[in-house]
């Protein structure tokens, strides 16, 4: 039967806004030396501001293509460009046969052929070359901001680069987790390193703790590195992070928005987007570790 210490342990994390879905979950995370994080939606808060757009021709009617195809996607840069879309009057072309490629973003058909959006590994998988198609402007192709491009077949049509901030609540939910004596606090994330760096430094995560350009699989070989060292926390907002939370010693699904395959596959939900919580959680586990010894 499970104790007393952690029946109670679990009921107090509970009204904290962390589920743990049993007495394992709770063990383990008293045991976890390194946290890794998703950044986009996790550490940040995943609205995307759209900065810059260049294109060749009518940027109305490269930007109703870039909608219709993002329509069809749940990642939150495709959220960003409808809105940002749908602000300015523009009505997104329809796409059919729309599929994602996990960490590289959309592909699909309109009635000129294949048209793609996503970043520099979905442009090459495409065999598209930006310096041979489109000559892109410094600004995108260098800026520590998101890259997305939209081609059709091999040519690129053009690119617009968005941004996120860190949640207010990040810098203090990191800082707690390492005065609870956390030691290592890693970031993974499908976005390119110049983000992840400009992101890290504002949060004091180090260059070598992070690990960028991944796709999901990546991720869960990091994941694995990682547990190299000792025991290891996975935290993602769900979009394609399932397989990294359920490679993870503790998997951690953040957000009642989070999917539900995330949730499945995850050990505990943390309900409020809130990363502090964490921290009391960890420390929850850890005292009840103490009592049950
Ligand atoms: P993360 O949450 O770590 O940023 P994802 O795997 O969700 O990782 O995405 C990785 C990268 O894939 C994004 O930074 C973006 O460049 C690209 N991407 C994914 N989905 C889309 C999409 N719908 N439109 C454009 N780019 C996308
Ligand atoms: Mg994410």
């Amino acid at each position: 039967s499970v104790p007393a210490a952690i029946l109670s342990a679990l009921s107090v994390a509970a009204r904290g806004g962390v589920l743990f879905k049993g007495g394992a979950a709770l063990e383990t995370l008293a045991k976890v030396e390194t946290f890794a994080f998703d950044k986009t939606g996790t550490l940040t808060t995943g609205k995307q501001e759209i900065v810059d757009i260049h294109c060749e021709g009518d940027e109305a009617l490269f930007l109703a293509r870039l909608a219709g195809i993002e329509a069809q996607s749940e990642h939150p840069i495709a959220t960003a460009i409808r809105q940002h879309v749908a602000a300015r009057g523009i009505v997104p072309l329809p796409v059919r046969e729309a599929r994602a490629v996990p960490g590289e973003g959309m592909v699909a058909v309109d009635d000129e052929g294949v048209i793609w959006a996503g970043n520099a590994r979905l442009a090459q998988r495409m065999g598209a070359r930006a310096a041979e198609t489109l000559a892109l402007p410094a600004v995108l192709e260098n800026a520590p901001r998101t890259l997305v491009l939209l081609g059709r077949g091999a040519k690129i049509l053009g690119g617009v680069t968005c941004e996120d901030r860190p949640r207010d609540s990040t810098p203090a939910g990191l800082a707690a987790l390492r005065a609870g004596g956390v030691g290592q606090i890693a970031m993974l994330t499908g976005d390119r390193r110049a983000v992840a760096e400009r992101i890290g430094a504002e949060l004091g995560i180090g260059a070598d703790e992070i690990h960028a350009d991944l796709r999901p699989e990546d991720k869960v070989k990091i994941v694995a590195d990682l547990t190299a060292r000792g025991r290891v926390a996975f935290v993602g907002d769900g979009v394609n992070d399932a397989a990294a939370l359920a490679r993870a010693d503790v998997g951690i699904a953040m957000g009642v928005a989070g999917s539900e395959v995330a949730l499945q596959a995850a050990d505990v939900a943390l309900l409020a987007d809130d990363i502090s919580r964490l921290s009391e959680a960890h420390r929850l586990a850890g005292r009840t570790a103490r009592i049950i010894r």
